[in-house]
């Protein structure tokens, strides 16, 4: 089945006489019949619910539709999409480990990997996704566990050139992570490229409704852990929580997955509601129809702003003089996603204005989802901070980041144009 059709009927396939939408699980627990049928769970012999901090068939139902439509053997679903690239890295990496990652990534993810895996040991470089290769790998050391980085980053929609970063990464004996988040598998599967271990913030297309928070990490499959197995001890030597059970001999392809949910999931229990699950696969539902309209409405605005005199530059990769149009072109020729960042002629008030102005548009600290939305990062997400200060985080102080929903163009440029008028 094409992607489009398995957003629909991927993971949930009902049996006969069962119910046509995906059951919303909300049980925290389930019944056996015999303390051997139990206990042959808890041993991972046996396929099976018991605890909902572990397993829910709700939850693993839509997982399952997810690890579908990237192409991946598995995935497991969790509270944020912070919990996914946690529980990503943290899977393969301990005290004394180390990771390379692109710096042109989500600002959530950036803290998680600077300051808090730094206080558990866990060392970080961050690099230049357009380096070469040659540049890349200097921050490569022999304790490097993984290289991570975002198909098109937020909020800078930089486009990440995976084939690079899967050889710069494989040459290393290290798997490459890729928060897929912005394109979704609609618009790009990083595992088509090389990439190994695909993350996701469900909070944002996936869902598309502002509805649920949540996340996601699908495996391919495809890294071979027991090749680098001195890299790797915790999924090639015996785990002392399970028996003495080695992942790899006793999983195979589905080691990383299993470890996931067996010991990360189990000691760590960020796990997605039931509730949330099912609001997340009604999004998934939608996602193919709704990411065509988010690029085409996207595509369309991105060329008016950037005809009109009084915007001083456009960030979005489907413009052909974008820096990443020729990325954006080759990995996602049906377009990047809905958002794109963008400058007005003037100062920090002159971008106040025109977003005070916008009516249908609304200001919200989200993005990514069916109804057009403005941030401004300078008076909010970053307000302590002087132009200076914020120039040194990288953020004009102009930038203004907008998230194109799925609303007639027509309404959506009407609005701009009005605002644009005002200032
Ligand atoms: C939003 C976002 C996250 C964090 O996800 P939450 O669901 O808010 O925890 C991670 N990566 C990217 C690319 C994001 O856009």
């Amino acid at each position: 089945m094409k992607v489009s059709t398995l957003c629909i009927h991927g993971g949930y396939q009902p049996e006969n006489g069962e119910p046509r939408q995906l059951p919303i699980w909300q049980s925290t627990t389930f019944k056996y019949d015999s303390t051997d049928d139990m206990a042959d769970l808890f041993d991972l012999k046996k396929e099976g619910y018991f605890y909902t901090r572990l397993q829910n068939p709700t939850n693993d139902q839509v997982a399952k539709k997810i690890a579908t439509l990237e192409g991946g053997i598995g995935a497991m679903l969790t509270s944020s999409g912070q919990a996914a690239n946690f529980f990503a890295v943290f899977n393969i990496c301990e005290a004394g480990d180390h990771i390379v990652v692109s710096n042109e990534i989500y600002g959530g993810t950036y803290n998680l990997f600077s300051v808090t895996l730094k206080k558990l040991g866990i060392d970080c470089t961050f690099v230049n996704q357009h380096d070469t290769e040659e540049e890349i790998a200097k921050a490569f050391r022999p304790n490097t566990k993984l290289l991570f980085g975002e198909t098109v980053s937020n909020p800078g929609c930089k486009v990440l050139d995976i084939e690079k970063f899967a050889r710069i990464a494989h040459s290393h004996g290290v798997p490459l992570i890729i928060d897929n988040t912005f394109p979704t598998p609609m618009n790009c599967r990083p595992f088509e490229w090389g990439a190994d271990i695909v993350t996701h913030s469900t909070t944002k297309y996936m869902d598309g409704h502002g509805t649920q928070v949540g996340g996601c990490v699908v495996d391919s499959g495809n890294f071979d852990w027991e090749s680098h197995a001195e890299k790797f001890p915790g999924l090639c030597t015996p785990d002392d929580s399970y028996h003495g059970l080695t992942y790899t001999k006793a999983f195979g392809k589905m080691a990383y997955m299993t470890k996931l949910v067996a010991q990360l999931m189990r000691d760590l229990g960020s796990i997605a509601a039931p509730q949330n699950a099912f609001l997340l696969n009604l999004g998934l539902e939608t996602l193919h129809v709704r990411m065509e309209r988010h690029c085409s409405n996207a595509q369309k605005v991105a060329e008016f702003l950037s005809q009109d005199e009084r915007v001083a530059w456009v960030n979005y990769p489907g413009l052909p003089d974008n820096e990443d149009y020729a990325l954006a072109q080759r990995y996602m020729p049906k377009g990047t996603c809905g958002v794109m960042s963008l400058g007005l002629k003037g100062d920090r008030a002159t971008a106040v204005k025109f977003m005070d102005s916008l009516r249908l548009i609304s200001i919200v600290t989200h993005v990514a989802d069916a109804r057009t939305c403005v941030l401004h990062p300078a008076s909010h997400t970053h307000r302590q901070l002087s132009d200076e200060q914020l120039r040194e985080a990288g953020i004009a102080p102009d930038l203004i980041r907008l998230s194109v929903g799925i609303e007639d163009i027509d309404d959506i440029l009407d609005d701009l144009r009005q605002a644009l008028d005002k200032i």
